[in-house]
């Protein structure tokens, strides 16, 4: 069914990115995590990493208890984190649920870097 966990949404955006109707030149890609660079970046580099499955939120990547795959997502972005923020460091962000921020509902983690990032975050 689309929107659960773990399969795929045939009107998602993110998953039509993943699954390749959506051409787009990924920054980096493995077999369940892909990195693409955000369409409207918000800092020099604005990254945004996601599994290849359909998970609406955190919450339902938790939910399904699939620690390994959270663990890949996080070492993804902060991989690329470095690689892009050297020694100035850089920004994750997940943006959950409506007042969280989330626009797009399949979950992303940002990486953003290459500005001094402000706090608190808006
Ligand atoms: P959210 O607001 O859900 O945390 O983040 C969604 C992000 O996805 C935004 O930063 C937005 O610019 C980006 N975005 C939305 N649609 C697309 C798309 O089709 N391609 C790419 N590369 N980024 C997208
Ligand atoms: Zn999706």
């Amino acid at each position: 069914m689309p929107g659960e966990p773990g399969r795929r949404d045939a009107g998602c955006i993110f998953c039509k990115i993943a699954g390749g109707e959506i051409p787009t030149a990924p920054v980096s890609r493995s077999a369940r995590v892909i990195a693409i660079e955000d369409f409207n970046p918000q800092a020099p580099t604005h990254l945004l990493v996601l599994p290849v499955e359909h998970y609406p939120t955190l919450g339902d990547l938790s939910d399904a208890g699939d620690a390994t795959l959270l663990g890949e997502l996080f070492d993804t972005a902060t991989q690329l984190g470095r690689e892009r923020g050297g020694s100035g460091g850089f920004r994750i962000v997940i943006n959950t649920g409506t007042q969280g921020g989330q626009t797009v509902g399949h979950l992303h983690l940002h990486v953003l870097t290459g500005r001094p990032m402000t706090w608190p975050p808006g």
